[in-house]
């Protein structure tokens, strides 16, 4: 509807733009060197995003958002974990295998100087137990004189491979319309309640702080559904677990229990896991051990859930072990660190003793809802209305900013069209995202507000 200076395609441009619910996921796998982190520059098109020359560097950023003829995906680069913990081989399958795990398509890129090698023949065979489309980049193609080391690659029994440079660019367009090709509009892995299957729940926190002996707890006094993906020799990746009448999924359960402590890299290793699982997840239990200061880590953890538009839960875990004191301590530091998601349901458990147990399923309940919530129209708008007239925006410059209307263009997470008829500061952005919690929930999931001016 044409409103207030606002025609019709502005509307639904602006709803088309902010409405995308969770993007499909493309991994770029690969041994070392072979041009990941390169290749993901070129996607990305922008140069600051990834390389960094330095071996063993930990990397925090695992995933980022592209766009190619414009459709937007979100794109997982393994490169940079790069040491030799279990020997190559297993390095670069146990990278791959999470990143394949998450994605909705691969690309597989392969040195064509070199030639396939051994690891790269691991790799495809992790392709090929994934069952997941695979693109297969035939890089440092720099010249048409590469043209037939690129040829060679066929013999991977992969298809087609697609000769490219990233660093030069050469051929990345050709691959990048094969990979929109392979890549489904929406990730495979639906975001619905009741059509979805099992609500899936990613348990995420730095190492120590007790993943493992959480889920063990949950499922071991609870009943284990069943373990997917028998047949193979793996474990389980996904876990199904009945907690409180229903059925979960719990995400990437593998990552978890098989665990990798003290080598180099396994910063990275974890990140790129928590990243994994996130993706796959509807909602995050961000493990937090109450027993220590939270840290620069913990937070990055929450952020990383954040981004990612998941609904969140926050577990205190290790309850058993606080003082006075440090209980004292403890709420001052979630005070002031974890102020930027006070909205997150909160419980204080203990996996050892089971403390608590019981009150998890109804705060990702309660996050999973929020998460789904939408806000009719008619209601936001009302809402919308006594907000410009209560809490009108500063004058600026003689002229004063006015909310004219808004909509909500989507769900999981929660996302807010305002159209303005000037720019509205940051600082009145977050007094109505506030006044949109106080409002109307929104317990345990981020909203997204994004604002159109008019002309
Ligand atoms: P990763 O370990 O797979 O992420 O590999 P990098 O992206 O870090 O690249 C490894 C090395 O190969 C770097 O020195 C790159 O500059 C180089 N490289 C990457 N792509 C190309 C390419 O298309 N042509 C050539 N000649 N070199 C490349
Ligand atoms: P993960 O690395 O996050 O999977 O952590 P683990 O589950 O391996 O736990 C790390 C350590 O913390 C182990 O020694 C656990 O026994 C211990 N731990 C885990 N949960 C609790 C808890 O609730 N209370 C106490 N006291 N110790 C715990």
């Amino acid at each position: 509807a044409a409103q207030e200076g606002f025609d019709a395609a502005d509307v639904e441009g602006a709803l088309e733009e902010a409405g995308h619910g969770p993007l499909p996921v493309l991994a770029v796998v690969g041994r070392p060197n072979v041009g990941k982190s390169t290749l993901v520059n070129r996607i990305l098109g922008r140069r600051e995003a990834v390389v960094e020359d330095r071996p063993g560097v930990t990397r925090d950023r695992v995933t980022y958002e592209a766009e190619w003829a414009g459709r937007r995906f979100k794109v997982v680069d393994t490169g940079g974990w790069e040491q030799d913990v279990f020997g190559i081989d297993a390095s670069v399958a146990a990278q791959a295998e999470f990143a394949i795990e998450a994605a909705d398509a691969v690309v597989f890129v392969v040195d064509a100087k070199v030639g396939a090698t051994d690891t790269d023949e691991a790799v495809v065979k992790l392709l090929r137990r994934a069952g997941k489309p695979v693109v297969l980049c035939a890089n440092k193609v720099d010249g048409p004189s590469g043209e037939a080391d690129a040829a060679m690659l066929w013999s991977l029994g992969l298809g087609e491979p697609h000769p490219v440079s990233a660093l030069h660019g050469r051929g990345t367009g050709d691959m990048l319309d094969a990979v929109l090709e392979a890549l489904p509009e929406a990730p495979a892995q639906s975001f619905g309640g009741t059509v979805g299957g099992p609500r899936r729940i990613a348990l995420i926190g730095r190492p120590n702080v007790g993943k493992s002996s959480l889920l063990n707890k949950v499922a071991g006094e609870e009943r284990v559904v069943v373990n997917e993906l028998a047949g193979t020799t793996r474990d389980p990746v996904d876990e199904l677990i009945e907690l409180g009448g229903t059925t979960w999924k719990f995400v990437d359960t593998a990552g978890i229990r098989r665990r990798v402590h003290l080598q180099e890299g396994a910063d990275y290793y974890a990140s790129l896991r928590t990243a994994a699982a996130v993706e796959k997840a509807e909602v995050a239990v961000v493990l937090i051990d109450s027993s220590e200061s939270i840290s620069v880590q913990d937070q990055r953890i929450v952020t990383m859930a954040v981004e990612a538009g998941r609904a969140m839960v926050i577990a205190y875990n290790k309850w058993d072990t606080l003082d006075e004191e440090r209980r004292y301590y403890l709420e001052r530091e979630i005070e002031t660190e974890m102020g930027q998601v006070a909205w997150a349901p909160r419980v204080n458990v203990s996996a050892q003793t089971g403390r608590h147990m019981e009150k998890l399923v109804p705060a990702i309940e309660t996050a999973l809802a929020g998460w789904e919530t939408r806000i009719p129209t008619g209601r936001l708008n009302a809402f919308l209305g006594e907000i410009v007239a209560a809490h009108p925006h500063p004058i600026r410059g003689g002229k004063q900013p006015r909310i004219l209307f808004g909509t909500q263009a989507g769900t999981k997470p929660p996302r807010f069209v305002l159209f303005a008829s000037g720019f509205l500061e940051a600082g009145y952005r977050r007094f109505v995202e506030r006044r949109l919690r106080e409002e109307f929930g929104f317990e345990g999931t981020p909203i997204h507000i994004s604002v159109r001016v008019r002309e």
